[in-house]
């Protein structure tokens, strides 16, 4: 049963809010699991916003969380080679979001050719001078950390580039590929997590709107799954989704709110 789970890791963009937009259902959903004591965790595979940006994005939406209610790519990578090298040196091709959270967690950003590591996340000034910095790191060997493998965001009018627009090109001119990849469906994002809320998988259910990424990052940790059709997966194209990717939930809902109509 659902409802038994003593926690909940629960996806952002399609279940709560899409964009700066919030989704009444899932917004009542998590206020309800909250009012019944549920341990509450949002996932996110964000690379340029820092879970400050994030929760005033989910205030903004009437949801009273803290900040330790929030694991967004940024941080959880922030957190991963901190806890793998404390205060290790740092080169990244990341925007403001994620160079807080590396800074918050003891890390010293540098130059490529000082760096222990090459942290790859999304940047909206992406240009030749940053790439051509993060080539030489790669062809160095520096340990290479990506915050998330998204190939393309879908942003409010339309998609855009993720950050497998920098994994991408990276991986055409040297042939590397990242070492670590921190976000959903990998499994660090997700162990975090359930360190974070202090259960095990069999005591969560993992929330999202897309198979190959949460619910793939689920079945990763060995939790239950639960696919919700107010994002990318809608009613229309659940089947050809769940074909596509071999991957089939544990449940699946309208809406978060229909936890609660079952
Ligand atoms: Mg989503």
């Amino acid at each position: 049963m659902l409802l038994d789970k003593k926690g909940f890791i629960i996806d952002i963009d399609g279940v709560v809010g899409k964009s700066k937009t919030p989704i009444a259902e899932g917004v009542k959903a998590v206020k309800k699991l909250k009012e019944m004591g549920k341990k509450i965790i949002f996932v996110s595979n964000n690379s340029t916003r820092s879970r400050r940006i994030l929760l005033e994005r989910l205030r903004s939406f009437g949801l009273d969380v803290s900040e330790d209610e929030i694991l967004v790519a940024t941080y959880a990578t922030a957190r991963f080679i901190a806890r793998e090298k404390p205060g290790a040196r740092v080169f990244t091709t990341g925007e403001r979001g994620l160079i807080e959270e590396l800074e918050l967690a003891g890390l010293k950003l540098v130059e490529y050719n000082e760096a222990e590591y090459l942290v790859v996340g999304s940047n909206r000034g992406i240009n030749f001078e940053l790439m051509t910095k993060a080539l030489r790191a790669c062809l160095r060997g520096t340990r290479y950390v990506a915050t998330n493998p998204d190939r393309v965001f879908p942003s409010e009018d339309g998609p855009i580039p993720g950050t497998g627009m920098i994994i991408g090109a990276l991986y055409w001119m040297t042939g590397k590929e990242p070492d670590v990849i921190v976000g959903k469906p990998s499994k660090v994002i997700m162990e975090e997590a359930l360190k974070i809320l202090g259960l095990k998988a069999s005591e969560v259910a993992v929330v999202g709107d897309q198979i190959d990424v949460d619910v793939a990052a689920g079945k990763a940790i060995g939790a239950e799954t639960v696919l919700v059709l107010t994002g990318v997966t809608t009613r229309e194209n659940l089947q050809q989704m769940i074909e596509r990717h071999g991957l089939e939930p544990d449940y699946v809902l309208d809406s978060l709110y229909s936890i609660f109509e079952r």
